[in-house]
């Protein structure tokens, strides 16, 4: 698909093998501060069932603010990144690392400034989408 954030009605209904280089697509923009490839793993728009993919995000790459309506857990593949909780301090995380962003929590996520990150994050979803995108971050707060 063209648009890898375009969700597909439900997640397979058999099992279903990704190999590591299929299907992986540039993010679509207005969500980051620059491009980055995702590979979708799962996609929905169906209550209850999971979204999920694998992120590669190059160094200085950050998202927008969003939430996700059933919260997101993201696992850090390799790299070096950072995330922030609207109001919060910036925390950087490394590669073993998990965070837990709650439902509805305002927050970001990327690569810090010097070093590329790649991570799976899982999503949830609610009422027909898994995040819901805001404006772009103040530059002061990538730091
Ligand atoms: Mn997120």
């Amino acid at each position: 698909m063209n648009n890898p954030f375009a969700m597909g009605d439900s997640c397979p209904d058999t099992m279903t093998v990704w190999r590591a280089e299929d299907g992986i697509a540039t993010a679509p923009s207005g969500v980051s501060t620059g491009p980055f490839e995702v590979q979708m793993l799962l996609s929905s728009r169906a209550d209850g069932e999971m979204t999920a993919m694998r992120a590669f995000v190059p160094a200085g790459v950050i998202t927008h603010w969003h939430s996700h309506p059933r919260g997101q857990l993201l696992h850090v593949l390799d790299g070096a990144g950072l995330v922030q909780r609207h109001g919060c301090e910036v925390v950087e995380l490394r590669k073993g690392d998990s965070v837990w962003f709650a439902p509805d929590e305002k927050h970001w996520h990327g690569a810090t400034p010097t070093s590329a990150f790649s991570y799976i994050s899982i999503q949830p979803v609610k009422d027909g989408t898994a995040a819901h995108w805001m404006e772009p971050v103040e530059q002061e707060q990538n730091q």
